[in-house]
């Protein structure tokens, strides 16, 4: 028996101490704990690598019964199960994967008292034999873990969460801990309004926001020349036998820069939903266990990994929303050593993306809603302002510029925009007569430029009045210029041909009511890799 007066360790640190070999809790976590030990609701909102996991594990431990968690990375399950039983942690899982007899082992186990942990796919839910099950048994909480799947702001919506809604009227008395690592305060309400999580008097419901700050992680984001250049770059010259992931939107892209790394004597590692799964694995189990090995990864990589050393993640291509951006990046640095978030983007990023989106599935309202998302991106790819500063202030959380970010170490001059934006309108304006035809980034370029190409002859654009106005500026610059144009929406592109088009604030500028300030592209000395190339 535990009395107030006796310094006796509560037995939550004990849980920590003994069964985790922690010393103490990190930020947060006691509180979280406490809480949920106590019979409480909570929603926990903490960024990737905070420690999440022991928010609900301990309660676990400690309540009677066994504790449900639901998650959808069900390729993790296995391996989080074996982590805790060398724990000496009696857990188990029921998913898709599982023969009939496996998982009638562990349905008795949990039935029988068995089990700390049982962790559960959330389309089991869906199976009124699962309920029966949970029912049979002792269930001590539900943990609710990746809880932005319910979302449908979020970027990551799975309709099989939308169920987990029903569980508090099915078990009023068991206490609900949702988690997530991503937190804007619009999916953070829509979770709570979702799973029945709204903070309410008597404070049986609280929310647990943690900081979303990762200060020993830099976050660099520059405009792309030569991706494969620049990535070789910054892991030669900074990152020389570090461990790192490198994000590619496509599979393509994965395979072709994790062949270009290793020939260059970096080695690479792919990983994309293309492959095998065997090779999947493998690639992952080799990216954990090494040291200094890089993986090159579309997204499809990384929900659940949890390695320390992480020194860079790298990506070629544009996130399409800064959650995506912040949980990927999150990844670097879990050990709280100094690590590098690099992003180069370009033109072609904005043009590619607008088109996924505008061809790809779901309704107008989903598109819109990743539109918003992708704007929120360029905003901070374009900002001048510190990116840390940036990217909390998109959490609702307020900070002070790091000196450490790329904005801070090397403000960027802005520059008045406004005659190269009219220069570039002008142009779109006359070819947007000749509605028929589709004309990119790169045929306006050469009209401004006053360049014959076959295309410009063809359709007699030299005789158009803005044909070579534009010589005051390189290529390279025109097309930072039209890249921020789209950033700031000032033009619009059409997905289908990567069309420019005008928007709605043309007219401001193309009048002169309004100015348009850019970021002044830095001068990219040319190094003695890209001259070889
Ligand atoms: P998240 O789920 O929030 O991304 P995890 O729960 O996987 O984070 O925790 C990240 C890492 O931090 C893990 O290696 C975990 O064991 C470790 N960790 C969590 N809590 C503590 C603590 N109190 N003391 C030391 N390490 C901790
Ligand atoms: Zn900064």
């Amino acid at each position: 028996m535990t009395s107030p007066e006796t310094t006796e360790t509560p037995e939550t640190l004990d849980v920590l101490r003994r069964v985790f070999g922690y010393d103490a809790f990190r930020d947060g976590q006691r509180e979280i704990i406490e809480h949920v030990v106590a019979g409480g609701d909570a929603l926990v909102l903490m960024p990737t690598g905070g420690g999440k996991s022991l928010c609900y594990q301990i309660p676990a431990l400690v309540r009677k019964g066994t504790g449900i968690v639901i998650s959808p990375l069900i390729a993790l399950m296995q391996d989080q199960v074996d982590a805790l039983r060398t724990l000496g942690v009696q857990a188990g899982f029921l998913n898709s994967t599982q023969d009939l007899d496996e998982r009638r082992v562990v349905e008795a186990q949990f039935v029988a008292g068995e089990l700390d942990l049982l962790y559960l796919a959330p389309e089991r839910l869906r199976l009124p034999a699962t309920v029966e099950l949970l029912d049979r048994g002792d269930v001590s909480l539900f943990a609710i873990d990746e809880a932005h799947c319910v979302s449908q702001w979020g970027h990551d919506f799975r309709p099989d969460y939308l169920m987990l809604s029903g569980l508090h009227e099915r078990w009023p008395d068991v206490p609900r801990i949702a988690l997530t690592a991503t937190a804007t305060e619009t999916t953070r309400r829509e979770i709570a309004a979702r799973l029945n999580l709204e903070p309410g008097p008597g404070a049986k419901t609280r929310h647990f926001v943690a900081s979303f700050d990762r200060p020993n992680i830099q976050y660099r984001i520059e405009p792309k020349t030569d991706a494969k250049r620049q990535l070789l770059r910054l892991l030669q010259t900074e990152h020389k036998g570090d461990a790192g992931i490198v994000y590619c939107l496509s599979r393509n892209s994965v395979e072709k820069h994790a062949a270009f790394l290793t020939e260059n004597g970096i080695e690479a590692l792919p990983y994309h939903a293309g492959l095998d799964a065997g090779t999947r694995a493998a690639n992952q189990a080799r990216f954990l266990r090494e040291d200094g090995l890089v993986i090159v990864a579309t997204i499809a990589f990384g929900m659940g990994i949890d390695k320390p050393d992480v020194r860079f993640v790298a990506h070629l291509d544009l996130p399409k929303s800064v959650e995506g951006y912040y949980q990927e990046t999150g990844r670097a640095g879990r050990d709280g050593l100094p690590s590098t978030a690099w992003l180069a983007y370009g033109l072609q990023d904005v043009v590619n993306l607008r088109k996924m989106i505008d061809g790809g599935e779901g309704d107008a309202a989903h598109r819109r809603r990743q539109s918003i998302h992708l704007d929120s991106m360029l905003a901070l790819c374009e900002t001048v302002e510190c990116r840390r500063v940036r990217l909390l202030d998109y959490f609702g959380q307020s900070g002070e510029p790091c000196g450490n970010c790329d904005t801070c170490l090397t403000p960027p001059e802005t520059w008045d925009a406004t005659v190269p934006a009219q220069k570039v309108l002008s142009v779109i304006v006359r070819l947007d007569r000749e509605r028929r035809q589709k004309f990119g980034a790169g045929h306006i370029i050469d009209i401004l430029l006053g360049k014959r190409s076959a295309k410009v002859i063809q359709f007699d654009h030299d005789s158009l009045k803005p044909f070579g106005v534009g010589t005051e500026l390189r290529e390279a610059e025109w097309r930072g210029v039209v890249r921020q144009l789209l950033a700031q929406g000032l033009i619009a592109v059409e997905s289908n041909h990567g069309t420019l088009l005008q928007t709605e604030t043309s007219g401001d500028v193309l009048r002169g009511e309004r100015t348009v300030m850019m970021r002044r592209e830095p001068e990219r000395p040319a190094t003695k890799a890209a001259k070889a190339a």
